[in-house]
């Protein structure tokens, strides 16, 4: 369910814009996520006595665990400026993960949608929606870049070093920390690789792929276009691109550092270009071993589009059919490789690399027999990014051939407002038994000797003209008056009724449209961010 079928309802009468509207009520809801983590926590079971076997996770949730492609979800912290722009941290890990277990843990990132209910009779009702994403690990802004590297990438960089081929994939919004990520894990590579590769020759290429068809090389200060061209054994070949052999730390990480700078050039000149291109760095090891690194462009959603002009907007299609095309060949590629040896020999799990040009450069990563895989998915963890931290983790989700678990499963309300005027039943929604109550003591209990029809119910009831109600009263000397008087008294309890119910409609409407007013100061003032003019 997404947040916007959530929060309709007929009764509903229209707020504010969802993004501000969440970080006006900011306050509410970090007190429901504090003791929402705070239940979450409260429900590990206690640590195993020490010397017993270790237990990955208690979580339900899961992953395939022995697949070569895996999952990882980085949480980048929430920064100050954000949070003085009223943002909060809607991520949380799942305590119940337990801690770095190399490649085989089952771990989880929960996101927590924050939605409001106005409702007409009723008043506003705040909720929040914890939304588990099972994945293969899971990093918070408790971990550092070591902690991140150590679990993740030193065991591609040693599996290419053993002559296979090994990628690491960064996915997520511009922002969510991709390159920050990216360049930490390069940077320790290039310390590690040379005694990993143990005396092979090392070869680095580094280009960047925009659009469909704009290859440049990151390696030559003048950043000349590459072309690509189709090779003999099916793959795609950068050709004319600069191939530097390196042979110390110092070496490899100035060239990489020189490539990303050339990248980032661009950015300050033409808004963001890094986060609109694919950055692909290629580390050769030996005759066989390929470890790939691919800083990937921003995901974008179509929200987004509309900060745009129509080529942007085209740049942003292009980036997403090339992603599309890439969750396709890592998912068919998960498939393959979680398939029984019975079901391979029956079924051929076809990988689409051909869909386009990131994937065909990369046909290896999906193609060679032992290669692995890490697609790490990052998210900014500010409030109004939710919905884009969703759909990166919805896919990433997808791509490790699991799914979020049950999106409605974890609704709690953190804050509930009544307008301060008594609730009353109206007339036409009485049960029998409160027609039969209400009628016997009502006005001093002058009606008392009525003989009502059973189960003559509050609807049935407002059908009775005056006649009616005189009959009710068989041979009673009084019949006709109490008949009329009884018939005056409902009027008065349906007028009493309708009254005090349009009291509580114009308050909730006054609510309302008093936050309406204050939401128009408030974006002024605090603005969202538009997502596509970070760096
Ligand atoms: P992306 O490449 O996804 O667009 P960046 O890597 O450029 O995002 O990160 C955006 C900003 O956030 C940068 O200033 C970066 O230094 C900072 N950042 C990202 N991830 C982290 C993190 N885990 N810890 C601290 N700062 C981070
Ligand atoms: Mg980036």
């Amino acid at each position: 369910m997404n947040s916007d079928a959530m929060n309709s309802n007929a009764d509903d009468i229209g707020v504010v814009d969802k993004r501000t509207q969440r970080r006006m009520d900011g306050l509410d809801y970090t007190k429901g996520i504090i003791k929402f983590r705070e239940s979450i926590i409260s429900t590990i079971p206690p640590a195993p006595p020490e010397g017993s076997p270790a237990v990955l996770s208690s979580s339900p949730a899961s992953v395939p665990a022995s697949s070569s492609v895996k999952v990882v979800i980085r949480k980048r912290p929430l920064f100050p400026h954000e949070e003085q722009k009223g943002e909060f941290d809607v991520i949380t890990r799942d305590p119940a993960s337990s801690g770095m277990q190399g490649m085989q843990g089952m771990q989880a990132m929960y996101i927590t949608l924050c939605g409001e209910k106005i409702r007409a009779r009723r008043g506003v009702t705040k909720t929040i929606t914890n939304v588990k994403y099972p994945c293969h690990q899971a990093f918070d802004e408790t971990h550092s870049n070591a902690d991140l590297y150590n679990g993740v990438a030193k065991p591609i960089l040693e599996h290419a070093c053993k002559g296979s081929t090994g990628t690491i994939f960064m996915f997520g919004q511009t922002g969510s920390g991709k390159t920050f990520t990216m360049s930490s894990i390069q940077e320790q590579i290039a310390l590690d690789i040379f005694a990993a590769a143990n005396g092979q020759p090392i070869t680095l290429i580094y280009f960047e792929l925009k659009g469909s068809n704009t290859v440049t090389d990151l390696l030559d200060p003048a950043k000349s276009a590459l072309k690509l061209l189709a090779s003999s054994d099916e793959s795609t070949v950068v050709s004319g691109a600069t191939t530097i052999t390196v042979t110390s730390a110092d070496q490899l990480m100035s060239h990489i550092s020189d490539a990303i700078a050339r990248r980032e050039t661009d950015a300050t000149q033409a808004n963001a270009t890094s986060s609109r291109s694919h950055a692909i760095c290629t580390l050769s090891i030996g005759s066989t071993g390929i470890l790939t690194l691919v800083d990937l462009a921003g995901s974008e959603r179509k929200e987004d589009s509309m900060y745009h002009d129509a080529t942007k907007r085209k740049e942003g299609a292009e980036i997403n059919a090339s992603l599309h095309a890439l969750k396709e060949c890592i998912r068919m590629r998960a498939i393959q490789q979680n398939q029984s040896a019975a079901e391979k020999s029956s079924k051929h799990v076809h990988i689409p690399y051909r869909g386009h040009n990131l994937t065909k450069v990369l046909k290896n990563s999906f193609s060679d027999r032992d290669a692995m895989t890490v697609v790490i998915a990052t998210a900014s963890p500010g409030v109004s990014d939710t919905e884009h931290s969703m759909s990166t983790l919805d896919t990433v989700c997808m791509i490790s051939g699991s799914e979020a678990v049950d999106k409605t499963a974890d609704v709690r309300e953190v804050e509930d407002w009544k307008p301060d005027v008594e609730e009353v039943v109206h007339v036409k929604l009485w049960t029998a038994e409160a027609v039969d109550a209400w009628v016997r003591k009502t006005k001093g209990g002058q009606f008392g000797d009525i003989k009502l029809q059973s189960g003559m119910d509050g609807k049935a009831l407002l059908r009775l003209n005056s006649q009616r109600l005189q009959g009710c009263f068989g041979n009673h000397r009084d019949a006709k008056s109490l008949g009329d008087n009884l018939f005056k008294a409902i009027r008065e309890e349906v007028a009493r009724c309708d009254a005090i119910d349009k009291k509580r409609r114009d308050m909730i409407i006054g609510v309302a449209n008093e936050k309406k007013s204050m939401a128009s100061v408030y974006s002024k003032a605090l603005a969202p961010v538009n997502p596509n003019m970070r760096s």
